[in-house]
């Protein structure tokens, strides 16, 4: 049972990894009271990120146990601090990747907290009352309602859930290049897994040619007959990978594993940037040439501010986009886990948590 600070006194069932063997187990802990600017919210949909894989494994060596992931969470709210405007109980809502910022620097000060750099994360952070988080991969949060968004009620929540974070990631440097405001860019997406199955929707709603770039030849068919991609390049084919060269304007990568920037860099029109929202783990090799010889950019990002995830989602209500998920139940959590590391998932694990009461571990 997690040390608990007076205030925090919901008693709350969870899910936990508790060493770096990353095996998930039913945990109880408290979380603090519904203070005047929170809101309080029962989770019905957890997504299951990449990044809770490295963090139940302690892959970066930042983890503090036990560790209760998940930063893609919807559900209704069920309590609102007298403060809270905006938000009201049976409301659908949304808590994504930040759970505290300092609020006054020129980031926090411009809708760009995700890079504050007091920054702390939905779950291992530690939040303003010194308490360590705990995500979504639990039946209830309590929320700064800062840091809460609203969910359209048109979208399945299920579907919705993976927009709080793949979906911001992908969304905010195409907001931050003029691609969401007008179309008809030629647009690259490296990788077509959780985060570049939503950037080939949003590519195409917001009117782009959109290419994707896998390393499976296997979902080629996929990627242009059910997620609407206009071209497809295998990266392993030299041939295919030669005639695509200088032909994209924009290029996201979401890979997270190992793989060379240049040929990617090499399908970029002169000017064009490549944009890196992926995390491999080693360091990528950086080639000068095609840079210095298309003039080309390469930059990165970490998701989205608040006001421009609370725009993502509107727009998402509007063009009817929500990701491609499987839904588990919480006793699958694990072989999820393990399936995510081998990247078998279309596209991304959603946790039914509601399901958690007729199925205990
Ligand atoms: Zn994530
Ligand atoms: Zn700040």
């Amino acid at each position: 049972m997690a040390k608990a600070t007076p205030s925090h006194t919901h008693t709350v069932s969870g899910w936990a990894a508790h060493d770096s063997s990353g095996k998930i187990t039913p945990y109880t802990f408290k979380r603090r009271e519904n203070g005047v600017d929170d809101v309080t919210i029962r989770i019905l949909y957890c997504g299951i990120c990449h990044t809770d894989l490295h963090y139940v494994k302690n892959d970066w060596g930042i983890t503090m146990y036990p560790v209760v992931p998940g930063h893609e969470i919807i559900g209704v709210i069920t309590k609102v601090g007298s403060n809270v405007k905006g938000f009201k109980e049976g409301d659908r809502a949304g808590v994504g990747c930040l759970a505290a910022t300092c609020l006054d620097c020129e980031y926090c000060r411009s809708d760009q907290e995700n890079y504050c750099q007091q920054l702390q994360f939905t779950y291992n952070g530690i939040f303003w009352d010194g308490s360590v988080t705990y995500g979504g991969y639990s039946t209830m949060i309590v929320a700064d309602h800062r840091y809460v968004v609203h969910v359209p009620e048109n979208l399945r929540m299920e579907g919705a859930a993976p927009l709080l974070c793949a979906g911001i990631t992908v969304f905010s440097p195409m907001k931050d290049h003029g691609l969401v405001e007008s179309g008809g860019k030629r647009i690259g997406v490296v990788g077509l897994g959780g985060l570049g199955h939503v950037a080939v929707k949003f590519g195409k709603a917001f009117g782009h040619h959109v290419t994707v770039i896998s390393r499976s030849a296997g979902k080629e068919w996929e990627a242009k007959n059910r997620l609407g991609a206009d071209e497809f390049l295998v990266s392993s084919d030299q041939e295919q990978m030669e005639a695509g060269k200088r032909t994209l304007d924009f290029v996201l990568d979401t890979v997270s594993g190992e793989h060379s920037l240049l040929p990617i860099l090499e399908l970029l029109k002169v000017n064009g940037t490549l944009f890196i929202v992926g995390a491999p783990n080693e360091p990528l090799q950086l080639p000068a040439f095609p840079l210095i010889f298309g003039k080309r950019t390469v930059k990165g990002g970490i998701i989205g501010g608040i006001r421009e995830t609370q725009e993502m989602l509107d727009l998402c209500g509007k063009h009817d986009i929500t990701c491609d998920v499987e839904l588990i139940r919480p006793h699958q959590i694990n072989q999820a886990l393990d399936r995510l590391a081998s990247n078998n998932v279309r596209y991304r694990f959603v946790i039914d948590i509601a399901s958690a009461s007729s199925s205990p571990l």
